[in-house]
This record gives structure tokens, sequence and C-alpha cells, in this order.
């Protein structure tokens, strides 16, 4: 089911995580087309309110990761980027209307994971946003173009082919299912 566009010559990508469940298919789609692959996992997400949503997020990563020990040894995670919900709030305040506050949502998500690939000399950078079928995919693509740098290429693939067999796995593994995208906005929005 993949349909992976990665130039066979790839060699790492930093992928932006937005929660565990979003991650099972990018991960596998991806270690499927590029069995060498290094992935690094990389969370951040300043946009989910309160703090225990944003920790139950980053610990349903942390269990998907632990879960996957040894399935591909090129996997990394990194959860140090900052907790800092100020940035996106300030930033969503001067767009407060959906889709432009969204838009700006992932821009600051994506600018942040190119400048992190960038310092840790990866080349490729993506994100499972591209998963999921309540965010909007167009604009997420255009945000990760955007994002670009010199040397640090936005790759787009549509994950939400695998949504079925993401989504069971996920239930199966007893991962934190959210019920909201993340922001305040989103939870008011969603009722
Ligand atoms: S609804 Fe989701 S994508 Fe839109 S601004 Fe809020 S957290 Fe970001």
């Amino acid at each position: 089911m993949s349909v992976c566009s990665l130039p066979e010559d790839a060699e790492d990508l930093l992928l932006h995580v937005c929660c565990g469940p979003c991650a099972i298919w990018p991960l596998e789609s991806l270690t499927a087309s590029r069995p060498n692959l290094r992935l690094l996992l990389w969370f951040y997400n300043p946009n989910v309110q309160p703090l225990g949503e944003f920790q139950r997020r980053r610990d349903s990563l942390a269990y998907l990761v632990a879960k996957l020990g040894g399935y591909n040894a090129s996997l990394g995670v990194d959860f140090s980027p900052p907790y800092d919900p100020q940035t996106f709030l300030a930033l969503a305040a001067q767009t407060p209307i959906a889709p432009e506050r969204c838009f700006n949502c992932y821009s600051l998500r994506l600018k942040a994971a190119a400048r992190a690939a960038k310092e840790k000399g990866v080349k490729y950078f993506s994100t499972t946003l591209l998963f999921s079928r309540q965010q909007n995919q167009e604009l997420i693509i255009k945000a990760g173009r955007e994002a670009e740098l010199p040397g640090v290429t936005f790759y787009e693939e549509d994950f939400r082919l695998g949504w079925k067999k993401g989504r069971a796995a996920a239930k199966d593994l007893g991962l934190y299912a959210q019920k909201y995208c993340g922001c305040v906005y989103g939870a008011v929005e969603t009722g």
C-alpha cells in the first residue's frame, strides 16, 4: 500500500510525530519501502492543551517506541523539544479562525522540524500529521514545503492510505486515543 517516493539513496529522515497512534502507519510504510532508512522520531507539539493531554500523547509515543524495540535498529526518538504552549497561543491569537489557524499551527511545528533536521544533518523531514483524516493534508503539505531549508527537503506521502491498519494496530496496542485535535480552539469546535 505504500506509495513511498523518497529517493532510493535517501539515508535519513526526521519524522515529526504528533502522537503514538498516528506514528504507527508512517513508520510501517517508511521502513517497509526503505529498510535502511535512519528514522528520528521528533516530538514537538506546543499546540496541545492542557499539559495533561500533551503528556498523554507524548507517553503514547514512548510506549509505542518501547513496543517497537528491536523493530528497527535505526529508529531513534527525541523528546527534547520543549513544551511551549505560549508560542502556539500567541500565534493562534493573531489568526484564531480555522483554517488559517491550523495552517500556522502546522507551519510552527514543521519549521521547527526543518531547523532540527538541519542542525542534525538530516536531509529529509516529514510528519505523522499526514496520517490523520481529520487534518487538512493540503495545508500540511503547503506548510511543509514552505518550511524547507537549503539541503533539507520535506517528504510528502499520503499516509492516510494506511488509516484502517494504523487505527487497528493502535487499538490492539491500547494506545491513548485523543478526543480532539490538540488546541483549546479545536476542543471547542469538536464540541
Ligand atoms: S485545531 Fe488542531 S491543527 Fe488546528 S490549530 Fe488547533 S491543534 Fe492546530
